[in-house]
């Protein structure tokens, strides 16, 4: 047999769970020998990718090198993951290499499925179609917003689950706000188009964000998906299911159209024993262990906790997996848990945010006071924490594993909880 590579962690993916569990872990124990599978030279910091199409963020601050954020000590094996072999405590490289491990966590994000409408990959960046959901695409739909002048803008949101949920309608409240102060907002017919049932999962931020659908005279159309896109000829087609389950196609035309993909995991977690029955890898929500092997665990987008997935809830999630997994490693004391907090800092305008804090079961779980921060309402104190606090705090605590309120809570203490990012 060929050699092999050894680790005594691996680690799947170098986005913000990956990161920042190979930093928290090493905060733990500066001694251990950890290596991070990874392929791309860059990371990125996508919160900020829904102010970078609202003109308010520069796309050069959302990225940096691969190499500047892995931490020092922790080895870069510079190639994706291609399988699992769970049961000889290995990882397929998609160069056929193998590297063995004593604990896994797997933590690759989510696959975006922009394969997964007609037409769309061919006219993305280009005739006013535009998504917050890629870098270099981002600044498109900015540039988009600041030429319109009339006509008709549309925003699709695909089934659930999908990486920040709220990202669909930040990016058509900040374009609305834009085109209100620059006075053309009457003549830009606005609609949101979304494959779910409600405006939020969280009945309770309903209400704030329907002052703002109708301050921007936005047309809701529920149920109903985007399927397939013709640029050139900027028209769209959108399906719903009727009461009878009958599929109804409907096309539309645009000047511009902001699409969200339909969003899934990543195929090699999928197609692997690591998977759930739809393709999440499959952990206990509150350890963030895999349910069959016990040396694994997975965080961030690609697991199947059902929390929103966000870098808020990884922030959460990656104390709790670097605490139990030093725990298993032999360190006593009580088990940590999860309590399935997610936030969605929703940007109505700009200046203004709905801060929308949450756990498992939609249980709102405010980081701060109701007399600071009303979480309900617009405030600018939760654009200044996500434009201006939040950043520096992803960059230098979050990756760094400097664990600001998010201490993990430990089995037999009672939960108070911790901020967004
Ligand atoms: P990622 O950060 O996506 O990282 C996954 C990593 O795995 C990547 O580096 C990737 O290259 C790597 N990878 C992929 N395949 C493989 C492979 N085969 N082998 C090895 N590595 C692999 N969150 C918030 O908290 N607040 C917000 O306001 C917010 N807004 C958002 C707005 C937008 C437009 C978007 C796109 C996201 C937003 N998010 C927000 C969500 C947040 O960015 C994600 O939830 C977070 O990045 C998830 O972290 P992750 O590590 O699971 O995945």
């Amino acid at each position: 047999m060929k050699p092999f590579a050894q680790h005594q962690v691996v680690i799947i993916g170098g986005g913000a769970a990956g990161i920042s569990v190979a930093a928290s872990l090493l905060q733990r124990n500066r001694h251990l020998d950890i290596a991070i599978v990874e392929p791309n030279e860059t990371h990125y910091y996508q919160p900020a990718w829904t102010l970078v199409g609202g003109g308010a963020f520069r796309p050069a601050a959302t990225r940096r090198a691969m190499h500047d954020v892995i931490p020092r000590g922790v080895k870069w094996i510079r190639a994706a993951a291609a399988g699992f072999h769970p049961d000889v405590n290995r990882v397929e490289l998609a160069d056929g290499e193998q590297v063995g491990y004593d604990y896994l966590i797997v933590a690759p994000g989510i696959r975006l499925g922009w394969d997964r409408i007609e037409g769309l990959v061919d006219t993305l960046g280009a005739n006013g179609v535009t998504s917050n959901y890629g870098y270099k695409l981002a600044p498109y739909t900015w540039e988009l917003v600041q030429n319109l002048k009339s006509g008709r803008a549309l925003f699709t949101q695909p089934p659930m689950p999908i990486k920040c949920a709220g990202a669909p309608q930040k990016a058509m409240y900040l374009s609305c706000d834009a085109w209100r102060r620059r006075g053309v907002l009457d003549q830009i017919d606005v609609s949101f188009h979304n494959a779910g049932a409600v405006l939020f999962g969280v009945e309770a931020y309903v209400p704030a964000l329907m002052e703002y659908i109708k301050r921007y005279d936005i047309s809701l159309n529920f149920n109903e998906s985007l399927v397939a896109i013709d640029g050139p000829a900027k028209k769209a087609w959108f399906e719903r299911k009727d009461a009878e389950g009958k599929v109804q196609r409907r096309e539309d035309q645009f000047d511009m159209i902001h699409v969200v993909p339909p969003q899934s995991a990543p195929d090699f977690v999928a197609n692997s024993p690591l998977a759930d029955v739809a393709g999440w890898v499959d952990v206990d929500q509150e350890s963030m262990r895999h349910k069959r092997y016990a040396n694994i665990y997975g965080l961030g987008d690609a697991c199947n906790a059902p929390n929103a997935k966000t870098a808020a809830a990884v922030r959460q999630q990656v104390p709790v997996v670097a605490h139990n997994l030093i725990r298993d490693m032999g360190k006593t004391g009580s088990p940590a848990y999860y309590t399935g907090y997610g936030s969605c800092p929703l940007t109505v305008q700009r200046g203004k945010i709905v801060l929308a804090e949450f756990g498992y079961g939609g249980k709102l779980e405010p980081t701060f006071p109701t007399w600071f921060l009303q979480g309900m309402r617009p405030t600018w104190k939760a654009w200044f924490l996500k434009k201006t606090l939040l950043p520096p705090i992803y960059w230098h605590l979050m990756l760094k594993g400097r664990e600001w309120l998010a201490k993990p809570k430990l089995k037999q203490e009672t939960a108070t909880n911790g901020a967004s990012s």
